[in-house]
């Protein structure tokens, strides 16, 4: 007794071949964008050159600005934190981190709050 109706099972509707495999994509990532300036030394004077606010052209807006500084600590700066530490007691800390000697300056535009430069000393 036959059943000529029913499919031969390799071509049920409904089932896909795996055909659609898609290798995973080549891990091309590029390196990041980093915001680190070159400062040019062949134009002294538009880069910050002190750790106070300096007088330059803004790269950005084009502006002749007073840079404003913000002092950031470095990895010098907790050296020294750790040095004091050890050396003198705790509360010397935060010695370092008041002192603008012993952190960097990052000069940014008031005008239109653009990274401009670092000054490390
Ligand atoms: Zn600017």
């Amino acid at each position: 007794m036959s059943n000529p109706g029913q499919p031969p099972p390799y071509s049920q509707p409904g089932y896909t071949p795996a055909q659609y495999y898609q290798p995973p994509p080549p891990q091309m990532v590029p390196p990041p964008q980093s915001h680190t300036v070159i400062i040019q030394t062949t134009r002294p004077s538009s880069v910050p050159v002190s750790s106070g606010p300096t007088r330059i052209t803004c790269p950005s807006c084009h502006a002749q600005v007073l840079t404003t500084v913000k002092h950031q600590a470095t990895t010098r700066t907790h050296f020294w934190a750790l040095i004091l530490c050890l050396v003198f007691c705790w509360p010397c800390v935060c010695v370092p981190y008041c002192m603008d000697s012993c952190q960097n300056a990052n000069h940014y535009c008031p005008n239109c709050n653009a990274y401009i430069g670092t000054y490390s000393n």
